[in-house]
């Protein structure tokens, strides 16, 4: 799946130097053409992708790395914004949260590569990184 990402992505950017541009619309559809076909192949890859499984969790507070901790070591960790992550077995969830929707506590474990668990009012973002250094959901290489 990795390897046919990555051809699409190149032949959509070797299409661009050849396309003859009549006027600024013309380009323009090209270009939400082009992102809508990334989107499309993105999207397809991040639902039917049988994803590896993950190696860590990051955790994100407001946008920053707060936080990356193996998933095979079980432990629980508290944040000052309220919520309590649980890691065990290979899985990470967010077992507490003083937040109203309790969205993110609902999302149960995730375990796969690339899973995430958003919480909104929070702003607390729990990724999941594996082995496989890309990101099906950006298309960008992770380092
Ligand atoms: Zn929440």
């Amino acid at each position: 799946m990795t390897s046919l990402n990555r051809d699409k992505r190149s032949d959509g950017k070797s299409l661009l130097p050849h396309y003859k541009h009549s006027g600024p619309f013309s380009r323009l559809d090209i270009v939400l053409l082009v992102l809508l076909l990334l989107a499309a192949s993105g999207a397809a890859a991040y639902v039917y992708a049988d994803r590896p499984a993950g190696e860590r969790a990051e955790i994100y507070i407001e946008g920053e790395l707060v936080g990356s901790y193996p998933l095979d070591e079980e432990r629980t960790i508290a944040y000052d914004c309220g919520i309590t992550v649980h890691i065990l077995s290979g899985a990470v969830a967010v077992a507490e949260s003083d937040c109203p929707d309790q969205l993110c506590v609902h999302m149960g474990y995730i375990s796969k590569a690339g899973e995430r668990i958003i919480c909104a009012p929070n702003k607390f973002v729990v990724v999941i990184r594996g082995k496989t250094e890309y990101d099906a959901v950006t298309g960008r290489s992770q380092t």
